[in-house]
């Protein structure tokens, strides 16, 4: 498959398969498909900053605005060497799904900019991360598109965002709403919600707890212990999952970073690999036996949770996988070609649009309490949000029992369908 971009389309393509005989107008029913299959809008441009040397550097920048019939478009920014056009097209469409599978009212985007932000200091990341926010003012909003972090984006590049947003917006005469709503993901001193750090894993581990109780026979899971796990990424979301499923008792037995991995058979203590992790700069010193990233996803547990890039189970490596069970906290971690594999092989998915969407509704529930300004303890978000994750499970595992789809499919037609059904309601196509 050539790029990210394309495989979303290709899943979207098998989606609209599985959903046309529902629909009694088949050409409103394509038309809505044709435009699911591009960005509403893609804004892309070159940002210049000053280095601390005196210097000047340029960036490419993008974001991809997918979809917004269910609500103001949604989605992280992310700062990687690696981010593309494609990608971001592509992580733009899978937030459109995401939003739909948990039914929070929101469309897709996802902005990104092609750099190495650990080859910057946190003066330029913080121009950088301004003159973005500036250039993007014109097209963000609490009801038009509602950026937040990605993958190394965090607190901090948004409240230095929103800084910049506030201000471009009041140079220009045009602040019209609260600016803190235009972004989530924010520290909790610029109205950030309580409990998003942990959101994206946590909301993974009430996923794990759904499918716990409903497969446990059949895999025969007595105990929580007696599933053993493997984890690629250990950074926010890999950490959190880590941490909520090991003090419910499951067993976590692998974990890597973009530096390699490790195995412990007696299970690896979060606490201690953050640990690892802030001393050595690489969880791999753990103590244990080191593997690589490529060995970690070929380990004979029982869950397999890639937590950190996509498209790290392909078609070369898909056969060699040992678990009986792919939790998708990454977005995108595996291609079309390697889907297929998996479903031959028993590999029961449950995928990126549902088990990781813990962030987005945390997210939701931050720019709720922003729009109010009236802010909950950490209990009330927990509480919103398990069963929202849970109930979310619940309409996916009753598709996944009643068709003969496997698990993208069943997540993937459930959120396709609400956001076709919500463009044809609104008589957009
Ligand atoms: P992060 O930057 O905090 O952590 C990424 C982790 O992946 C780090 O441990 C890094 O060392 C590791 N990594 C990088 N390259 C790797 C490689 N080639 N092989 C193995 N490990 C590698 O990012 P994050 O916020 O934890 O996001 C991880 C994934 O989860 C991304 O796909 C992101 O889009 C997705 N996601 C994040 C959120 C969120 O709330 N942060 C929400 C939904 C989905």
């Amino acid at each position: 498959m050539s790029d990210s971009h394309a495989q979303a389309v290709a899943q979207l393509e098998r989606v609209a398969a599985v959903l046309s005989p529902g629909y009694k107008e088949p050409a409103r029913f394509l038309a809505a498909i044709d435009q699911l299959k591009q960005p509403d809008q893609v804004l892309e441009t070159e940002l210049t900053i000053s280095m601390d040397d005196g210097s000047e550097q340029t960036f490419t920048a993008y974001r991809s605005q997918h979809n917004n019939a269910r609500g103001p478009y949604k989605g992280g920014i992310r700062f990687h060497p690696q981010v593309s056009l494609a990608e971001v097209k592509a992580l733009s469409t899978w937030m459109t799904w995401k939003c739909a599978v948990t039914g929070i009212p929101y469309g897709g985007s996802k902005g990104g900019i092609i750099v190495d932000p650990k080859e910057l200091s946190e003066a330029e990341i913080q121009r950088l991360s301004r003159a973005y926010a500036a250039w993007l003012a014109p097209y963000i909003g609490p009801w038009i598109d509602v950026p937040a972090p990605d993958v190394n984006t965090n607190g901090q590049v948004m409240a230095w965002m929103v800084d910049e947003y506030q201000q471009t917006q009041l140079e220009n005469g045009t602040l019209a709403e609260n600016p803190g709503a235009t972004f989530t993901g924010k520290p909790l001193e610029l109205g950030g919600s309580q409990g998003r750090e942990e959101a994206t894993g946590l909301g993974g581990f009430y996923v794990l707890e759904s499918l716990f109780e409903e497969i446990k026979k059949e895999h025969g899971w007595k105990q929580k212990s007696d599933v053993t796990i493997a984890v690629q990424g250990f950074g926010n979301v890999g950490y959190w999952f880590i941490h909520h499923v090991v003090l419910a008792g499951y067993k976590v037995v692998a974990i890597s970073d973009s530096r390699g991995g490790v195995v412990v058979e007696a299970g690896i203590d979060p606490a201690k690999a953050l640990e690892t992790k802030k001393e050595s700069g690489a969880v791999a010193h753990y103590g244990g036996r080191q593997i690589s990233n490529e060995e970690l996803l070929t380990l004979d547990v029982d869950v397999l949770v890639p937590a950190a890039l996509e498209s790290v189970i392909t078609a070369d490596n898909a056969g060699e996988i040992k678990a009986a069970v792919v939790l998708e906290l990454a977005n995108g971690p595996t291609t079309p070609e390697a889907d297929a594999i998996l479903h031959e092989n028993g590999v029961l998915m449950i995928p990126d649009v549902l088990a990781n969407a813990g962030g987005v509704s945390t997210s939701y529930f931050e720019w709720v309490q922003n729009l109010h300004g009236y802010y909950w303890t950490h209990q009330e978000v927990l509480a919103k949000l398990e069963p929202l994750m849970k109930d979310a499970f619940a309409a996916f595992w009753k598709i996944l029992q009643d068709e003969s789809v496997d698990g993208r499919m069943a997540a993937y037609s459930m959120a396709v369908k609400r956001v076709v059904d919500t463009m044809l309601i609104r008589g957009s196509v």
